[in-house]
């Protein structure tokens, strides 16, 4: 076949596995023992701990505390391959996938590629805001926030200054409430130190959340604690709230309120993202696959 990737054929059975989040990476590990020939593919080439990226956000962590190679995770097993590559199309007849390196054939092919944000339909909010989705958008935020920081020592005039020291976190999950609690405390522990000079009193932090309560899927005690704890760090939590539009320095609230804020950061959902190439009847909502009940997707056993 033509442009097929370069790869070792071993004469076994060959798993392909699109992204190495901690699905794809938990079965190629568990497959070291069997008799298949293991691709990952993926178009970065390290495995990412997600849950502390507000960390690296915040300046808590660097980069290469959450992150680890592929080949440094799965280099010693046998029948691990890794590719780095973008997988942009399935073509599901001929069992092959099209990569931004070449086709490459397979005999079964698992489906990791996780999610991303997702803005609704929202460009301009997608053009304005910093998501927190992977390592690219943590460092964009750390390196915003210092440097608004460092802008701010220059201000005199009040609008401005509220515009570079001041948050809106869209989402009240857990990322959004990570997130306001990492900037409350850098204002409490970290800035006073660092930027001495700024009256931090004028940063404001505000968690808008859609829904009446915080962490919406976890019991009732916890979205309350959550709520109590921000309150006391000092954040502004306003649910029931939306944010309607943001251009990069207003943001509408549903009620009409304004907040004047050049950081908005976007925890307010995610979609699926899915491959080309399957039927358009197995996406469902939010780019969920359709799969049975071992996970296959539906009309391709
Ligand atoms: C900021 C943050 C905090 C979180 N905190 C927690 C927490 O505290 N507890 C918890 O349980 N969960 C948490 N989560 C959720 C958790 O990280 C996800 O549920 C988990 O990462 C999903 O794993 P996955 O393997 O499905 O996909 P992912 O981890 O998203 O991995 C998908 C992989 O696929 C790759 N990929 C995607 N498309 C392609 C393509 N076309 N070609 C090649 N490669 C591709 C990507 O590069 C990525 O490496 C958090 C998530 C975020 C973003």
């Amino acid at each position: 076949m033509e442009g097929l990737t370069k790869i070792e054929d071993l004469g076994m059975p060959r798993v392909v596995i699109v992204g190495g989040g901690f699905g794809g990476l938990e079965l190629a590990k568990s497959l070291a023992d069997a008799p298949v020939q293991v691709v990952l593919i993926d178009k970065q080439n390290y495995h990412g701990f997600w849950p502390l990226l507000y960390q690296v956000a915040t300046a808590g962590l660097n980069p290469d505390s959450i992150v680890s190679p592929f080949r440094k995770i799965l280099g010693a097993q046998q029948n691990f391959y890794f590719r780095l590559a973008e997988v942009e199309s399935i073509d599901p007849t001929a069992q092959v996938v099209e990569t931004s390196i070449g086709l490459l054939r397979y005999d079964y092919l698992v489906l990791a590629t996780g999610t991303t944000s997702n803005f609704f339909g929202d460009e301009l909010m997608a053009k304005n805001a910093i998501a927190l989705k992977n390592v690219t958008d943590a460092i964009e935020l750390r390196n915003t926030l210092l440097s608004h920081f460092e802008q701010a020592l220059q201000i005199g005039d009040q609008e401005q200054l509220n515009s570079m020291l001041d948050f809106v976190i869209v989402g009240g999950g857990p990322t959004g409430v990570e997130m306001a609690g990492a900037l409350a405390e850098l204002r409490a522990h970290v800035f006073p130190r660092d930027y001495r000079e700024l009256d931090l009193k004028q940063m404001d932090i505000y968690v808008v959340q859609s829904g009446p309560v915080l962490l919406k899927g976890m019991s009732a005690e916890v979205s309350q604690k959550a709520l109590e704890y921000l309150q006391d760090l000092g954040v502004e939590v306003l649910l029931e709230s939306r944010v309607k539009s943001y251009d990069g320095y207003t943001a509408t609230l549903s009620s009409g309120k304004q907040l004047i804020t050049r950081t908005l950061i976007w925890a307010a959902g995610v979609t699926g993202a899915p491959i080309k190439g399957l039927a358009p009847e197995v996406l469902l909502k939010s780019n969920r696959y359709q799969v049975n009940e071992v996970n296959r997707v539906v009309g391709y056993d």
